[in-house]
């Protein structure tokens, strides 16, 4: 059994066989026991739902108002003593000069081959995850459009997951069903942030639990510490969200 389906629906943890008919297209098992369940995250999943875009895991294009932030702040060091363009000139070849006009051109470009297509997919990641960094400790990330900010916590968490160790055996990634179990986890949380609901916490909770088993079975990392140090940080922001949560709802009872 895949890990998607041994853990049940995505969202809830109970369980079913109910899959999302179009991830399921793309060959990825993604189940939600509920309309309510897939409600709940459809917003951000659609973004990476259904055939090209669910399996392999795909990013999707950042809005025009990203792309223009990317560039505003492209000399900021959003890397350890590195900024975005230093970054994607090791990463991808990309040079600096050609930064702005690039990152513009992305959501035109209709027909990729597989190295411009897998540079297209780096520098997004690589754009989100420095928007991220950016702003993780002006809780900005929890604030403003869902689907914007829930995509650039996936970016970082994964980023902070560390680099995997491909299967020795069929070179099969794990990394496809983590991303996904990411986006619902913090589509949950940002939620749970901006409308304290002791439900939406409990979901919190039972996606991380999940998330949790998935990276320590299925993603074979090159650095353990590094990827326990990841989940403990995202175990801490839970455990934050958890006692605003509480916090708030102590609050509106007294008044
Ligand atoms: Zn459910
Ligand atoms: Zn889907």
């Amino acid at each position: 059994m895949s890990s998607v389906s041994r853990l049940g629906c995505i969202v809830c943890a109970g369980s079913t066989t109910n899959r999302c008919s179009s991830c399921a297209k793309a060959g990825i098992d993604i189940l939600f026991c509920s309309s309510d369940c897939q409600k709940l995250v459809w917003p951000v999943h659609k973004t990476v739902c259904g055939v090209d875009k669910a399996n392999p895991f795909r990013w999707p294009d950042l809005k025009p108002d990203e792309v223009e932030e990317a560039i505003r702040n492209k000399g900021h060091e959003s890397f350890p003593s590195a900024t975005i363009l230093t970054v994607l000139h090791r990463a991808v070849g990309l040079q600096p000069d050609h930064f702005d006009a690039y990152i513009r051109s992305l959501r035109d470009s209709a027909t990729f081959t597989p190295i411009e297509h897998y540079k297209k997919q780096a520098t997004l990641s690589y754009i989100r995850y420095s928007a991220y960094h950016r702003t993780r400790d002006q809780l900005l990330h929890w604030s403003g459009d869902p689907t914007t900010s829930v995509l650039r916590c996936t970016a970082g968490w994964a980023f902070d997951l560390g680099p995997e160790v491909p299967h020795a055996r069929d070179g099969l990634s794990g990394r496809t069903p983590v991303l996904h179990r990411i986006l619902v986890h913090q589509t949950i949380m940002h939620k749970v942030f901006n409308e304290p609901d002791p439900r939406l916490l409990t979901l919190a909770k039972r996606t991380f639990d999940s998330l949790k088993v998935v990276i320590e079975e299925d993603l074979q990392v090159a650095d353990l510490e590094r990827r326990q140090q990841a989940l403990d940080r995202l175990e801490a922001s839970l455990s934050m969200v958890g006692r605003w949560t509480l916090t708030a709802l102590a609050e509106s009872s007294m008044s």
